[in-house]
């Protein structure tokens, strides 16, 4: 099976809500944008980004994931970018260019200086949030767009619960929510470990709570369970990504549409 690239994701989101996607977002995913706007275009988009949920992740883990689809039961299964590092990951993600259009080709936060559907939101009228974790990726390489609103947060539930308080308020056309716990678990441990199988348990907690304010809101919005790359077991036995291979390059997304 031809796997569908990351790279298509940015323009169908824009797609979906209804503006022109940013400069270097060429492709886009049709059969994504038919399923998501079968009522119509949507108002908000809120996307959580749970880091480092590679596909083998969720078919090892069913029981885990059924909850997450409970939410969202659209499955995208995509191919993320190389080399599969967060920052790479992510800069392709929300600019739809290749690393070596979007200029992060290893594990480097600098700003992203190309086009990104922030730059083209907030362009066309729409407002953006940012909640991430100091020192995260996410956190600092779309840095420098004076019209998105940055909030920085401590981990993990402290970013769910603020995505949670400005899905409330309303105030947002587009709200990233960042999540870390599986990633930092499997870099001290190994993708299977007790340890990252509690953090995919708290990334399904904070994705419920997250689909509960979205539903409670009342407001057209496309809801997506969004990881970056997948990851594997190395030799010496500690988790990694940043191969060529299905384990870290191979994930699925989850999106739904809550009115
Ligand atoms: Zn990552």
């Amino acid at each position: 099976m031809e796997e569908v690239s990351l790279l298509g994701l940015c323009a169908s989101l824009c797609d979906c809500i209804g503006i022109e996607p940013p400069k270097h977002a060429t492709q886009k995913i049709d059969s994504f944008i038919d399923a998501m706007t079968v009522g119509g275009k949507v108002e908000r988009i809120v996307m959580f980004n749970p880091d480092a949920v590679g596909r083998w992740i969720v078919e090892k883990f069913k029981d885990k994931f059924d909850r997450v689809r409970a939410v969202a039961p659209y499955t995208q299964p995509l191919e993320t970018v190389f080399p599969p590092k967060t920052p790479v990951c992510f800069a392709s993600m929300y600019t739809g260019a290749l690393p070596a259009v979007h200029g992060i080709q290893r594990y480097e936060k600098p700003i992203v200086k190309i086009d990104s559907i922030f730059d083209a939101l907030t362009r066309q009228g729409k407002s953006v949030a940012i909640v991430a974790s100091k020192n995260s990726s996410l956190n600092k390489i779309f840095r420098g767009r004076d019209k998105v609103d940055y909030y920085t947060v401590k981990y993990d539930k402290e970013a769910t619960d603020k995505g949670v308080e400005l899905i409330a308020q309303d105030k947002y056309d587009f709200i990233l929510i960042y999540n870390q716990a599986y990633d930092d678990s499997i870099h001290f441990t190994h993708p299977l470990s007790c340890r990252a199988k509690r953090a995919l348990d708290s990334y399904a907690d904070n994705f419920e709570t997250i689909g509960k304010a979205v539903a409670a809101t009342g407001r057209r919005t496309l809801l997506g369970y969004a990881p970056d790359h997948g990851v594997h077991r190395e030799w010496y036995l500690l988790g990694n990504h940043g191969r060529n291979i299905p384990k870290d390059m191979l994930i699925d997304h989850f999106y739904t549409v809550i009115n």
